[in-house]
C-alpha cells in the first residue's frame, strides 16, 4: 500500500512567526495572515520548498497508507 503525504503541520512550538513559508510557497497554501493556516487542497504533494526554507525546521508532513494516518516520525539526536 503506498504512502503519500496528506498535509503539512507548522509546529506551535517551533515556529517563530517569521513567515518565510508563507512567500517561497508557488500555490499560496500557507495563508498570508496570522496564524498562517494551510490549505492542503493547494499543497503539492512533490514540493518541500517551505520545509526546506523553515529555518526551525518547525514544518512537518503528515503521511497517509490508505485512509489510516501515520504519526509524524519523532526526531532523536
Ligand atoms: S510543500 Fe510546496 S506547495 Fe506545499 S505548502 Fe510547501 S511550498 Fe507550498
Amino acid at each position: 500500500m503506498m504512502i503519500i503525504r496528506d498535509h503539512l503541520v507548522r509546529h506551535p512550538d517551533r515556529c517563530t512567526h517569521q513567515a518565510i513559508c508563507v512567500p517561497v510557497c508557488p500555490t499560496g497554501a500557507w495563508l498570508s495572515t496570522p496564524p498562517y493556516k494551510f490549505d492542503p487542497s493547494r499543497c503539492l504533494e512533490s514540493c518541500r520548498l517551505c520545509l526546506d526554507a523553515c529555518p526551525s525546521q518547525a514544518i512537518y508532513g503528515v503521511f497517509k497508507k490508505g485512509e489510516k494516518l501515520l504519526e509524524p516520525q519523532k526526531k532523536t539526536g
